[in-house]
């Protein structure tokens, strides 16, 4: 079934300050326990599957969920396969959740229970750092950097050096699950004209390619070219449209290029050279998406003067790049990691308001792993979201 976003409606959400408390805050007492279900990978070679585990009650300043959805991100699949070197097994993944508040911890101004709040990668930060005093935890300084919803800290307790892991714990377990439990300030309001399954994505997908468009200052009338057509590529699209963009969309399948159309952008096929040589010096910015090494050369020659080509997609060594395309031209070419909590809740409203969303195909937990093998296989346009509820029926 196919869920295409369409309805719009905006309610302004109380402002508050989304700043993390310092980490002298953070609740070390013993906590009572959660029973908790989801799906997990035990190996990196394993399929996810059925795993009962505890997790810790909601302590002071933290609020307990009911998981109702959890987007897939290409992600996800990286990490279960521990295609970044780093992961923890078991490996619960999911960082796209939407949820309903269960339960209040001590001291909990921000949300009450029943609320519909999204949770993204980031559960908890160190709150003392230069970033995280910017408001940019994803960017935190800290001995452990941020806290990821699932497989963090990046450096378990057991390696890192004495009182180095300010966070206490080897392993977090995300999304694909029953609950989840986390500090109130990276819990994020869900506005009332975004449907929750349409939501979740927003939380990674939508942050990743809002972040660097707006940190780069796209206006309307710039000319941004977006690089992979899956689904980041898809809200980088439709986000870049409403900030008044005129969009490129370069893609490698063909078939997507009609819809690219439909989003009232242009598709150019990326082997397609003459296409690629007529739109030379044209761009004001290029994002790419492609979750994987990839060359990014034919595109810098594609950048205006002054202007930067970003990469979000790929987190692992790129294909080199010829730097005198970029000298001769003043261009940069950087890269951005998801978005603060308070870029995640500015997408979130920008979304509402501008009636926009991934396309999501919802689906029963059961069929995680084929659809693991779908994203692989080739860029997914939509995005697939897991309907929580799903895991009542594999008890
Ligand atoms: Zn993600
Ligand atoms: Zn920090």
């Amino acid at each position: 079934m196919a869920n295409s976003y369409s309805d719009g409606g905006y309610r302004d959400s109380t402002s508050v300050p989304l700043q993390a408390d310092s980490a002298a805050e953070r609740d070390s007492s013993p906590r009572a326990k959660l029973k908790s279900v989801g799906f997990a990978a035990k190996h990196s070679f394993s399929n996810l599957k059925r795993f009962e585990f505890e997790r810790d009650a909601a302590g002071a300043g933290e609020i307990e969920l009911e998981v109702l959805y959890c987007g897939v991100c290409h992600s996800d699949i990286h990490q279960v396969k521990n295609e970044w070197s780093n992961t923890v097994y078991p490996c619960l993944p999911g960082h796209e959740v939407v949820g309903r508040v269960t339960r209040l911890g001590a001291g909990v101004t921000r949300h009450a229970v029943g609320d519909l709040v999204g949770v993204g990668c980031m559960i908890d930060s160190c709150g003392e750092c230069e970033a995280c005093e910017a408001g940019e935890e994803n960017y935190c300084e800290g001995p452990n950097s941020w806290l990821s919803t699932y497989n963090g800290p990046m450096i378990p307790a057991s390696k890192a050096p004495e009182g180095q892991n300010i966070y206490g714990r080897d392993n977090t377990f995300g999304g694909y699950s029953n609950n989840l439990v986390v500090k109130e300030e990276f819990a994020l309001k869900i506005p009332a004209g975004l449907k929750p399954e349409v939501a979740a994505p927003i939380l990674c997908a939508g942050v990743t390619t809002f972040s660097p468009l707006t940190h780069w200052g796209i206006e309307a009338g710039d000319h941004v070219g977006i690089i992979g057509f899956g689904g980041l590529g898809d809200m980088a699209a439709k986000l870049a449209k409403a900030m008044g963009a005129e969009v490129t969309i370069f893609t490698r399948t063909e078939e997507k290029l009609g819809e690219a159309q439909r989003l009232g952008a242009k598709g150019v096929l990326e082997n397609d050279k003459e296409a690629l040589a007529k739109l030379k010096s044209s761009f004001d910015f290029i994002l790419s998406t492609v979750p994987e090494k990839h060359d990014i050369n034919p595109f810098i020659e594609l950048l205006k003067r002054d202007a930067s080509i970003v990469v979000v997609g790929a987190l692992e060594m790129m294909d080199s790049v010829n730097n005198q395309n970029v000298a001769f031209h003043r261009h940069s070419v950087a890269g951005s990691l998801i978005g603060s909590l308070e870029e995640t809740q500015a997408v979130l409203d920008f979304c509402a308001e501008h009636g926009i969303g991934p396309d999501v195909q919802v689906i029963d937990i059961k069929d995680i792993n084929d659809c693991y093998d779908k994203v692989e296989d080739g860029e997914v346009r939509f995005r697939y979201v897991i309907d929580m509820k799903s895991l009542q029926k594999e008890a």
